[in-house]
């Protein structure tokens, strides 16, 4: 049988650092040994509860100042209110609009208003009202499910040398040397981003037109965020069965399947 050829690794660095995103773990091992693996449900839940509370601080705040506003002239309240009711009924409309093309599987959204736009910012917000119920994790993982699944529905096809595999410092060896292999039977160039800096520099200077980016639920959440608004990426969360940033695996047979999408 031909031996599948391997990819050239750009660098690699094997230590135990931990990434900042991980700054406040205790050492001790985590949940389900680190698979957060969770039904896209679950940030549609907390996305709306995040919307909620998020337009709940607005009108508090609102109904405070209130009276002072009135003092530099009568109709600016009432102007502040209108604008918080229309703000508010675009959002949840944009919403129901993204859930509906999640459930549908069809791309009702331009990308600019959808996962490369304000969809990235809501999965910030979410899963910072989430870390408050220690539920982070799990909801990062649901959003990044959904995310794909919309990026997905693009059908977005580019050349071998056009996408990139981006891959975190702490795989475990068998895991790296299978995301070498894939990445080395399909032609695709792979770079280990030790931080998001970094990824965006690499971006930069090689200016893909797509990217495969893999990562832990946290990191990958703040790094969409950084780059997924200049080029198409869809991101691969891992497991952390020996805690985080050390011996992570991740499903091989996906980011093959997503190597593929993009590139045959
Ligand atoms: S991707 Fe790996 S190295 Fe980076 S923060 Fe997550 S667990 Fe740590």
């Amino acid at each position: 049988m031909p031996e599948t050829p391997r990819a050239q690794l750009i660098h690699i660095d094997v230590d135990r650092r931990l990434g900042h995103e991980w700054d406040e773990w205790d050492g001790r091992p985590l949940p389900n040994r680190g698979d957060y693996d969770s039904s896209p449900a679950l940030f549609f839940g907390w996305s709306a509860l995040a919307l909620a509370a998020g337009l709940g601080i607005l009108a508090l705040a609102l109904f405070l100042l209130g009276p002072r506003l009135a003092t530099l002239h009568p109709v600016i309240p009432s102007a502040l209110w209108m604008a918080l009711a229309v703000g508010a009924v675009v959002l949840w409309c944009w919403w129901g609009v993204l859930l509906a093309s999640f459930q549908t599987g069809r791309a009702l959204l331009p990308e600019r208003l959808a996962e490369r736009g304000p969809f990235l910012r809501l999965m910030r917000l979410t899963s910072r009202v989430a870390g408050r119920f220690g539920r982070r994790d799990w909801v990062e993982n649901a959003s990044v499910k959904v995310y794909n699944a919309l990026a997905l529905l693009r059908g977005r096809k580019v050349g071998k040398g056009e996408l990139l595999l981006l891959i975190p410092r702490c795989l475990s060896k068998d895991t790296l040397d299978g995301v070498l292999g894939i990445a080395g039977k399909y032609g695709v160039p792979v770079f280990v981003a030790t931080r998001g800096q970094l990824a965006r520099r690499v971006i930069r200077e090689r200016r893909p037109r797509a990217v495969v980016a893999v990562a832990c639920e946290r990191d990958m959440v703040s790094g969409l965020h950084d780059v997924a608004g200049k080029v198409p990426v869809l991101g691969l969360t891992m497991t952390l069965p020996a805690g985080p940033c050390k011996d992570a695996v991740l499903n091989l047979g996906q980011l093959e399947e997503w190597v593929r999408a993009y590139v045959v």
